[in-house]
């Protein structure tokens, strides 16, 4: 699949609007991703992450790690393709911290992939890489269907960046915002809108 076909598949399912939008961040944006939405029909999933896979297959990764909500069905998916195990990290609700639970084991030397939906800041990814290295695994790659720097990602990380697509996402402060000043209504994602 191309970076277009991508796109254009996460348009078809809605999980990329195209209009006026309040972000959680409070800034406004003249588009919205929403990578649940086209993970939601799972053979769009399992075919996206097939196109991954082919990119992720020469790092030897033993394993697959994502951390949980947004990166688990990408995780899932493309530890299926690779036919490695998939584990995830979840934040603890008292101490906000990533951890490593449910029985989930690695061994000193183990070999990691790690994905997202979607990369942004790097944040959560990097505190679930931190998990796994703590306990002596090694990072071989890190991966997402979009990379939302527009192609800045390869920056954040120091070993190979797999994306399958790139979009340079542009937000603004309310003040500043394009949309704003030409009258458009700004829209909250996740309420009902047409677009
Ligand atoms: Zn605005």
């Amino acid at each position: 699949m191309t970076n277009e076909e991508v796109l254009k598949t996460y348009e078809d399912t809605h999980a990329l609007l195209k209009g006026h939008f309040r972000l959680s961040s409070g800034r406004h944006s003249d588009r919205y991703l929403q990578s649940a939405l086209v993970l939601q029909y799972p053979w769009i999933a399992e075919k996206l992450c097939q196109t991954l896979a082919e990119k992720v297959r020469p790092l030897g990764a033993q394993m697959v790690l994502s951390p949980a909500m947004g990166g688990l069905f990408v995780g899932h998916e493309l530890a299926r393709a690779l036919k490695v195990k998939s584990i995830f990290t979840e934040r603890n609700k008292d101490t906000d911290a990533m951890e490593l639970r449910r029985g989930f084991t690695v061994q000193p030397g183990d070999k990691f992939f790690a994905v997202e939906d979607i990369i942004t800041t790097a944040k959560s990814i990097k505190e679930s890489i931190k998990v796994l290295e703590d306990m002596g695994a090694k990072l071989v790659g890190v991966g997402c269907l979009i990379d939302r720097t527009g192609g800045e990602v390869d920056k954040l990380f120091n070993v190979p960046v797999k994306a399958l697509a790139s979009l340079k996402v542009e937000s603004w402060e309310e003040a500043d915002c394009p949309l704003c000043k030409q009258g458009l209504p700004v829209v909250k994602p996740g309420s009902r809108a047409k677009f």
